[in-house]
């Protein structure tokens, strides 16, 4: 009789509960080590906590001291932040770009950072 086994691998966000990325793989599976990898590639964190890319963002806003100075900055339809612009200019200031938060983050920067 054929023996078929086939391993489950699922990261999921320790906040909100989303699944984040997740594998079928017959055999042994995926390491743990390489899941997180993965994960860190779809924008999370994996350290004691997964926290999902929408997580952090969330998370990211509320700690914004730019916000608490000067008071909430506009999102964007997928709930990422448009970051404060300059007196002259609408395009956000470079704190803002490299925050995870705002809408300018490079987020294919990002993953080639931390790409092995
Ligand atoms: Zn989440």
């Amino acid at each position: 009789m054929p023996i078929y086994r086939e391993v489950s691998t699922e990261v999921y966000c320790d906040i909100c509960g989303e699944r984040i990325i997740g594998w079928n793989i017959a055999g042994t599976g995926i390491s743990k080590i390489w899941a997180a990898y993965y994960a860190r590639q779809e924008g999370c964190t994996t350290g004691k906590k997964i926290i999902c890319k929408q997580c952090r963002i969330k998370q990211r806003m509320i700690k914004c001291g730019l916000q608490k100075r000067h008071g909430t900055a506009g999102k964007d339809g997928s709930g990422a932040c448009l970051g404060f612009g300059s007196e002259c200019d609408d395009e956000p200031i470079e704190q803002c770009k490299r925050c995870i938060a705002c809408a300018s983050f490079d987020w294919d920067a990002e993953k080639k950072r931390l790409s092995l």
